[in-house]
């Protein structure tokens, strides 16, 4: 059995996974499709990139660094989830997912924006405005059901990819608070930081020294260098009603 399963492989559903693979529970992101993300043209609002920058290629680079988190991916659309047993939640959640085997997680974050009927044998409170149904969850993204929780447009945030990312990352820092994954904050800090205070390095935080710090930075900055060396070769999705 799964520590997290996250359904919804789009914005908060990745955001969610880096922090809790992170924080070394065992991940698995299943996403049915597209992060509706795919449909813009230039995002340019996002903190950190000035001048903008390609929302697929945002969506590619988010993708890897939950891969090099520790997060593991499927491919599939979640159809239902209900739980092992249904007198005690602690046992987990069951997902069907179509064509694949049944999957087993402690706790399940749905961050599947375009789709939560799979949660209607949860009960876990959605609403329906108009034709989209949102999720009902408390400041840290949990539902009415322990061990369940709703990250992005789902539970409701402003549809803004900087807010879906960092509710995403919210409601994961919750499922790792409410799990007995001993933590702190995710943070590196320079060495000596806490220690220099006789303090222990609390859970989740990491000190490192200079030479590995510029090690750290010279990797990152040619991977940044590589990955933006080209243009993304993939076209933005069309709204499925705009004809050819
Ligand atoms: C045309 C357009 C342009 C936009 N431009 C901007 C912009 O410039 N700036 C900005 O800030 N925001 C923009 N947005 C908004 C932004 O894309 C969303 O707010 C953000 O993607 C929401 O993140 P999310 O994780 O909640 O949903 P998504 O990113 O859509 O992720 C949901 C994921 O769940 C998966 N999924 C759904 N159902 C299931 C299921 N049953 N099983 C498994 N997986 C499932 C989907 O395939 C998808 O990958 C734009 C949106 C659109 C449509």
């Amino acid at each position: 059995m799964r520590d997290v399963c996250i359904v919804g492989g789009g914005v908060a559903g990745l955001a969610a996974s880096i922090f809790t693979a992170r924080a070394g529970l065992d991940t698995l992101v299943v996403d049915g499709g597209e992060s509706i993300l795919a449909r813009n043209a230039s995002l340019e609002n996002y903190p950190g990139f000035p001048d903008g920058v390609d929302a697929r290629r945002y969506l590619q680079l988010s993708r890897e660094q939950a891969r090099t988190a520790g997060a593991e991916f499927e491919l599939g659309r979640v159809t239902r989830a209900e739980p092992v047993d249904e007198t005690d939640l602690e046992a987990g959640f069951r997902l069907e997912t179509e064509g694949g085997e049944p999957l087993e997680a402690r706790r399940v974050i749905a961050a599947s924006w375009s789709d939560s009927d799979y949660l209607v044998p949860l009960d876990v409170g959605r609403i329906q405005r108009g034709s989209k149904h949102f999720v009902n969850v408390d400041g840290a993204g949990r539902t009415a059901v322990d061990g369940v929780y709703a990250a992005g447009r789902l539970a409701e945030e402003p549809h803004q990819a900087i807010v879906a990312a960092g509710h995403g990352a919210k409601v994961g820092l919750a499922a790792v608070h409410d799990s007995d994954a001993n933590f702190y904050h995710d943070w590196v800090t320079p060495e000596g930081y806490f220690t220099g205070r006789g303090r222990e390095v609390p859970p989740g935080c990491e000190e490192i020294d200079d030479d590995e710090r510029l090690e750290r930075d010279e990797a990152a900055r040619a991977r940044m260098l590589e990955a933006f060396s080209e243009p993304v070769d993939e076209e933005p999705t069309m709204h499925p009603s705009v004809s050819e």
